[in-house]
């Protein structure tokens, strides 16, 4: 078992949440409630960030299928950042909720590796932790910023705002602020 809080290798990858899935594998159908928590290193998108050292947790179960397990739950996501408008520091907790598969013969894309009668919950929960951040937070809905004639001066040092506009809402903004990333 890799101990919780170990540091995140250098190259990047997220740490190891190791869960170990024998004695449900013996019996599918047979279920196992699953709690863990993510150390979050170096997560977050331009503008919101999962601050180093929170912790991304998750709750749920593992059900045993024939070709492996499938995990269902929550994960709760600590962030910070700016609101977009008035740029006052914000924090919060966004939650998301989770059921992915994992199988002995995975699919690129769609389902998780199982490996010796183990998952590894980490670069899910990384993976879903950058989902369940908050494109572009507001301290107040109806928030007008620091100044409100000057509005359009704030919107101006926003690139998230400024996209917006524009049209072309085509792509899913959840997975275009990933692809801003280096995964
Ligand atoms: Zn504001």
């Amino acid at each position: 078992m890799t101990p919780s809080g170990a540091a995140a290798p250098s190259d990047g990858h997220p740490p190891s949440v190791p869960v170990s899935v024998t004695e449900i594998r013996r019996r599918p159908g047979s279920r196992m409630p699953v709690e863990r928590t993510l150390v979050a290193r170096g997560l977050g998108l331009t503008d919101v960030v999962v601050p180093d050292g929170s912790e991304i947790a998750f709750a749920g179960e593992l059900e045993s299928i024939h070709e492996g397990v499938v995990l269902t739950g929550s994960a709760e996501v600590p962030w910070a950042g700016e609101c977009r408008r008035c740029l006052k520091e914000l924090h919060g907790t966004s939650a998301i909720e989770i059921r992915e598969v994992y199988e002995t013969k995975p699919t690129e894309g769609e389902t998780w590796p199982l490996d010796h009668d183990t998952v590894d919950l980490g670069p899910l929960l990384h993976d879903i932790a950058l989902l369940a951040l908050p494109l572009a937070p507001l301290c107040t809905d109806d928030c007008l910023g620091p100044a409100p004639d000057a509005f359009p001066a704030v919107v101006a040092v926003d690139p998230v705002a400024v996209e917006e506009p524009a049209g072309e809402p085509a792509k899913d903004p959840r997975w275009a602020a990933l692809d801003d990333l280096d995964l």
